[in-house]
C-alpha cells in the first residue's frame, strides 16, 4: 500500500498490515511508524494540558499542532474559576500568575439600552496566543514532543465501523496518524517570544511538506471544532445544528480611553442576533468575541458592520479602534459529534462539539475531559484496549462536562429567541440571586475532579 493509499478513505483490515514506508516490526508487533505512548492532535487548552500532563507522568507525548506556534483564536479569553483550579490541581498555579493575568470581578450585559451587572470575582483574562503558547512550553519542557505547523489525520480501522466488537477479536495495540506539514519535533517554545528549538536528531534540511506515519497506544483527539483529523473515519461525524451562529473575534490597542468600557469588567453586549463580549487583556490589548447569526452577518455586508449593529443595538458605543481591526471568523460553532471516544481514541475539547459558553466555561470544560482523559488513557497503555474504557469516559463527560453544557445550551436558546430573552432580562435584573447562583454553579469543580 503506498503513503497515498493509506492516506486514502479505504479501511484496512485490522488484522492486514499496512505496509507503508515507516512501518517497522517493533516487540513483535507490526507498528506504522514512530511509536509513542500517546498521540495529541491539536495544541488548544485540552491538548496542551494533556500533553503537559502525560510527560510529566513519564510517558512519550508526541503534541502535533496545525498552525504556527503562537497563534491567535477566536476566543473571549477569560478562565473561569474552574478552568484555573484544574491549573492549579496540574501544578502549573505559578505559570499561570507569570502571565500576568488581568483580574476581572463581575460581567455587564448590556441589552436595548439597560444593564445588569452580574458578580463574577475570581475570573482572569490571558490572551490565548500566550495562554495556550505558555501551556505547550509547560508541556515541552516536561518532555512532550512538540511539532507545529504539521497537519494530523487519524487513520482509519476496521473496528471504527463495528458496532459490537468481539471480545476475542484481535486489533493492533496501536492506533496510526499520519501527519503533513514540516513535522520538525520542537525542544523548546518560548511563549513570550515566539522562539522555537529544533531537536537536532529531527532536523530536516529540506522544511518543504512530507507525508510521516506515526503511531501510538493512545490517541487524543483535541483539534476543536469539527474535528478535522477524524474526516476519514466513518461513524465520527461532526455536525452544525441548523442556525448554528457563527464566531467573530478581533484584538485591538485602545488609543482612547471610553468610560463604556471600565477595566476589571467582562462587557457583554446582547443583541437578538448575537452577543459581543469585550475585555481588556494582560498586555493592555482589548480583546473582542461575538457569536451571530449567520444570516444577519450576511445581511450586515461585513464582520465590522454586523459587530458595530450588535453594540447599537445592545445601547454601547462600538470601540472606535474596531474599525481598523483586524477580525478573524469561525466556522459555525454550535455542532454535535456523533461519538466521543472509540478504539484508541478519545475526543476531547471542542472537538466532542461545541455549546456556546455562557460566563467562559469552553476552557474549563477542554481542561475537564483531559484532566478526565489522561488517566483512562493510561490504563490504554500495553494493555488491550477496552470498551470499558470508552464506556468511563463516556460518563465521567456526562457527569463532568454534559450537565454544564446543558445549562448553558438551554441559556443560548432563551437569548436567542426575542420574548425569552426580554422575559430573561428583566427576572435576572429583579433577581440577581438566581443569576448568581447559575454563575456558581457553571464554575465549580465536579466532585470527580475535587
Ligand atoms: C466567540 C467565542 C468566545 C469564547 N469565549 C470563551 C471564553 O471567554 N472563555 C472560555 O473558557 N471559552 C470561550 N470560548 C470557547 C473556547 O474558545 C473553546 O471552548 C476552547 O478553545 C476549546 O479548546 P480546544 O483545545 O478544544 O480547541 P482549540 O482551542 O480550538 O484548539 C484546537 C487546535 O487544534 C488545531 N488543529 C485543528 N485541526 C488539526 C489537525 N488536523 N492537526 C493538527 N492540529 C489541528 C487547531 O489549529 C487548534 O490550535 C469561546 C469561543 C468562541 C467561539
Amino acid at each position: 500500500m503506498s503513503l497515498d493509499e493509506c492516506m486514502s478513505d479505504a479501511t484496512p483490515s485490522v488484522n492486514e498490515t499496512m505496509d507503508c514506508p515507516g512501518v517497522s516490526p517493533e516487540n513483535g508487533q507490526q507498528s506504522a511508524g514512530r511509536r509513542y505512548d500517546m498521540v495529541i492532535i491539536g495544541a488548544g487548552l485540552a491538548g496542551g494540558l494533556a500533553a503537559f500532563l502525560g510527560a510529566k507522568r513519564g510517558l512519550r507525548v508526541l503534541l502535533i499542532e496545525r498552525q504556527s506556534f503562537p497563534r491567535s483564536k477566536v476566543c473571549g479569553c477569560c478562565l473561569n474559576l474552574r478552568a484555573q483550579q484544574l491549573l492549579r490541581q496540574a501544578g502549573l498555579e505559578d505559570g499561570l500568575q507569570q502571565l500576568s493575568p488581568v483580574h476581572t470581578d463581575s460581567m455587564r450585559v448590556q441589552y436595548r439600552g439597560r444593564a445588569i451587572k452580574i458578580p463574577m470575582p475570581g475570573g482572569i483574562v490571558v490572551t490565548r496566543k500566550r495562554m495556550d503558547a505558555w501551556l505547550v512550553s509547560e508541556a515541552v519542557r516536561a518532555g512532550a514532543e512538540f511539532c507545529d505547523d504539521t497537519t494530523a489525520k487519524v487513520l482509519p480501522l476496521e473496528i471504527d465501523t463495528v458496532e459490537n466488537a468481539s471480545e476475542n477479536a484481535v486489533y493492533p495495540p496501536y492506533r496510526t496518524v499520519a501527519i503533513t506539514g514540516t513535522g520538525r519535533r520542537r525542544e523548546s517554545l518560548d511563549f513570550e517570544t515566539g522562539a522555537k528549538g529544533l531537536l537536532q536528531r529531527e532536523h530536516r534540511t529540506s522544511p518543504g511538506t512530507l507525508t510521516e506515519l506515526v503511531s501510538a497506544d493512545v490517541v487524543l483527539v483535541c483539534d476543536g471544532l469539527g474535528h478535522p483529523s477524524l474526516s476519514q473515519l466513518p461513524g465520527f461525524q461532526s455536525r452544525p445544528v441548523p442556525n448554528s451562529r457563527i464566531g467573530l473575534g478581533a484584538t485591538f490597542a485602545q488609543t482612547q480611553k471610553n468610560s463604556d468600557y471600565p477595566s476589571r469588567e467582562i462587557l457583554m453586549a446582547v443583541a437578538q442576533q448575537g452577543y459581543c463580549g469585550m475585555v481588556e487583556t494582560e498586555d493592555q490589548q482589548w480583546n473582542l468575541a461575538a457569536a451571530v447569526d449567520s444570516d444577519f452577518l450576511q445581511r450586515c455586508g461585513s464582520p465590522l458592520a454586523c459587530l458595530k449593529e450588535i453594540f447599537r443595538s445592545a445601547g454601547v458605543s462600538p470601540p472606535a479602534e474596531l474599525d481598523t481591526a483586524g477580525i478573524r471568523g469561525t466556522v459555525p460553532l454550535t455542532r454535535r459529534s456523533s461519538r466521543i471516544a472509540g478504539f484508541r481514541l478519545l475526543l476531547l475539547g471542542d472537538s466532542t462539539g461545541y455549546v456556546e459558553p455562557f460566563t467562559g466555561e469552553g476552557m474549563a470544560w477542554a481542561m475537564t475531559a483531559a484532566t478526565l482523559a489522561l488517566p483512562l488513557a493510561m490504563r490504554g497503555l500495553a494493555a488491550p484496549w477496552s470498551r470499558e474504557i470508552e464506556h468511563e469516559f463516556l460518563r465521567q463527560m456526562k457527569t463532568c462536562v454534559a450537565r454544564e453544557q446543558g445549562v448553558c445550551r438551554a441559556l443560548s436558546a432563551i437569548l436567542s429567541h426575542p420574548l425569552l430573552l426580554r422575559l430573561t432580562f428583566t427576572g435576572a435584573s429583579l433577581f440577581p440571586l438566581v443569576t448568581q447562583q447559575l454563575v456558581r454553579r457553571v464554575n465549580r469543580l465536579p466532585p470527580l475532579l475535587e
